[in-house]
């Protein structure tokens, strides 16, 4: 069995970049969940289903091969067979995810994948139910949340930087319609588990969260 570090929290609050500095630190793999989620919305989207149509979702998620593998320390998510990596980082994925993980089977299958990941390996997982659902015996559990104001103004400055044209007014709506959506849902809304830690990132850099986060391991690899 290996180490386990859950990151849960709403859209935008820096749990894969913390994720990832937190893995290289410790030596950990770090596991994307999102990135599965934003996988299987693209399939679906892909398929022309209508993402209120859970019955069409919940049969044909099952047709969808969704591997990871870890290319130069990087998590490559592969649909059927495709690295799909540059193709799921756009808004309108962003939204289809939300809409498309509260079916069942989509999340029974990802889910599957994500504690297969993490039964033998160091990991980092970041998501909305890791500490809640797919790792409920990890050995640490932080809830890391911001404000939707800041979480919209990183959002921008990443779009910005990328060349991209947007509305932060318009990304800090889309933001807080996904949190009431994943946190609403029926089945592993985002929820912080009893016993997460929380963490307001705010006001803090990316190393103050990541450093406050590596205080709470309780433990050195070795070597
Ligand atoms: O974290 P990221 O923004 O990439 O996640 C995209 C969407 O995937 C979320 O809005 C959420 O609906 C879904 N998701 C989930 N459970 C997870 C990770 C992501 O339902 N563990």
């Amino acid at each position: 069995m290996g180490y386990k570090i859950a990151i849960d929290g709403p859209a935008g609050a820096g749990k894969s970049t913390i994720a990832k500095v937190i893995a290289k630190k410790l030596g950990f793999i770090y596991v994307d969940t999102g990135a599965m989620y934003r996988a299987m919305a693209l399939f679906i989207m892909n398929e022309g289903i209508d993402p209120k149509d859970a019955e069409a979702i919940n049969n044909k998620c099952k047709e969808a091969d969704i591997t990871i593998r870890y290319e130069n320390g990087e998590q490559i998510v592969y649909l059927n067979g495709e690295n799909v990596n540059s193709l799921i980082r756009t808004q309108q994925v962003s939204n289809m995810a939300s809409l498309t993980s509260p079916n069942i089977e989509v999340r029974k299958k990802l889910v599957e994948l994500q504690q297969k990941l993490a039964a033998d390996a160091d990991v980092v997982m970041d998501g909305r139910d890791i500490g809640t659902c797919v790792l409920p015996d990890a050995e640490v559990k932080v809830f890391l949340t911001a404000g939707s104001r800041v979480r919209a103004e990183r959002r921008y400055k990443e779009l910005m930087a990328k060349g991209e044209d947007c509305d932060i007014d318009i990304i800090e709506k889309e933001i807080i319609e996904r949190d009431n959506q994943d946190m609403t849902r029926e089945i592993s809304p985002l929820k912080a588990a009893e016993d997460a830690t929380f963490v307001d990132s705010s006001y803090m850099t990316i190393e103050e969260v990541a450093e406050t986060i590596i205080g709470m391991v309780s433990y050195k690899k070795e070597g």
